[in-house]
């Protein structure tokens, strides 16, 4: 198993891509801390993946914007599984409409959960990764829009390419640590997110559900595919996985070549 002895950290965990993440890291041994808002989401999705895999893996509730829920959660980690080796900083949340009409509120709400989020989870494992000589890797959940702008999603936009800064400032000062950073940036991935942004855009946009879909979600890729969950999974256990400080501050397009670097 790939992952064996190593405990990930996944917040947002208890849906799409997060709760792929971290039912393929338990499938490759990791222990595994599904971190997410509700401790109730947290705890059933971990039951559902600890039954499948038969692996370890722990629920709990962590609102990734407070300072005190990502250090208790971090420290219930360590104290339950001795450690942390592997943090994807991947809770999100999106609020779409024009720069024009955008509230204030609304703006903060989402550089919060992405940007103040992935700072705080960061912090509070290097903290832990550091001192362990160890090392680790910390993966965050970039997106295409780390790369590109697209209306309607200023906020967002703004978030995903901060993380790109984060992810090169970990990288540079967490590499004497043994600590690799690297973002995955998804194109349009089929999970509740999206599905909450279909029936919105088609309502600003004055298009239909399909043609969100085809003429703007899927419009610039090779295939018209939408990115799967298993692959943003399976791209997170190869960085996780790795042995050198060789592959390190990078992002991985996973967009079906709608963004071609
Ligand atoms: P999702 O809505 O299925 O899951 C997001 C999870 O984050 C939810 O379970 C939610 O409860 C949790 N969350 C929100 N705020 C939180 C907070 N303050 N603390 C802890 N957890 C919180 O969405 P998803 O599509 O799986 O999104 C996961 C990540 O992938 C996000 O960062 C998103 O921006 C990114 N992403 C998604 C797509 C896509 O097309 N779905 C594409 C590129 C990037």
């Amino acid at each position: 198993m790939r992952l064996d002895g190593k405990v990930a950290i996944v917040t947002g965990a208890a849906s799409g891509i997060g709760r792929a993440m971290a039912h393929r890291f338990a499938a490759e041994g990791a222990r595994v801390v599904i971190a997410d808002v509700d401790q109730a989401r947290s705890e059933s999705a971990a039951a559902e993946i600890a039954a499948i895999t038969r692996g370890h893996v722990l629920g709990l509730a962590m609102d990734v914007t407070d300072e005190d829920s990502v250090e208790s959660g971090v420290a219930r980690t360590i104290a339950e599984y001795g450690g942390v080796d592997i943090l994807c900083s991947n809770a999100g949340n999106q609020i779409i409409g024009g720069i024009h009409e955008l509230a204030y509120s609304d703006w903060k709400k989402v550089l919060a959960v992405h940007l103040d989020g992935s700072f705080l989870t960061t912090r509070a494992c290097l903290r832990h990764m550091y001192p362990s000589g160890k090392g680790g890797c910390i993966i965050y959940t970039g997106s295409v829009h780390s790369k590109l702008a697209s209306v309607l999603k200023a906020p967002y936009v703004t978030a995903k390419h901060g993380i790109l800064g984060l992810c090169r400032a970990v990288a540079k000062e967490g590499a004497p640590h043994g600590v690799r950073a690297h973002v995955i940036c998804p194109g349009f991935v089929r999970t509740p997110l999206v599905e909450k942004q279909i029936p919105e855009q088609a309502k600003i946009l004055n298009m239909t559900a399909q043609d969100v879909v085809e003429k703007v979600m899927l419009k610039d890729t090779v295939d018209k595919q939408f990115t799967s969950t298993d692959e943003i999974a399976e791209t997170a256990v190869f960085l996780a996985e790795q042995t050198t400080l060789a592959l390190t501050g990078q992002s991985i397009m996973l967009s079906h070549g709608w963004f071609m670097e």
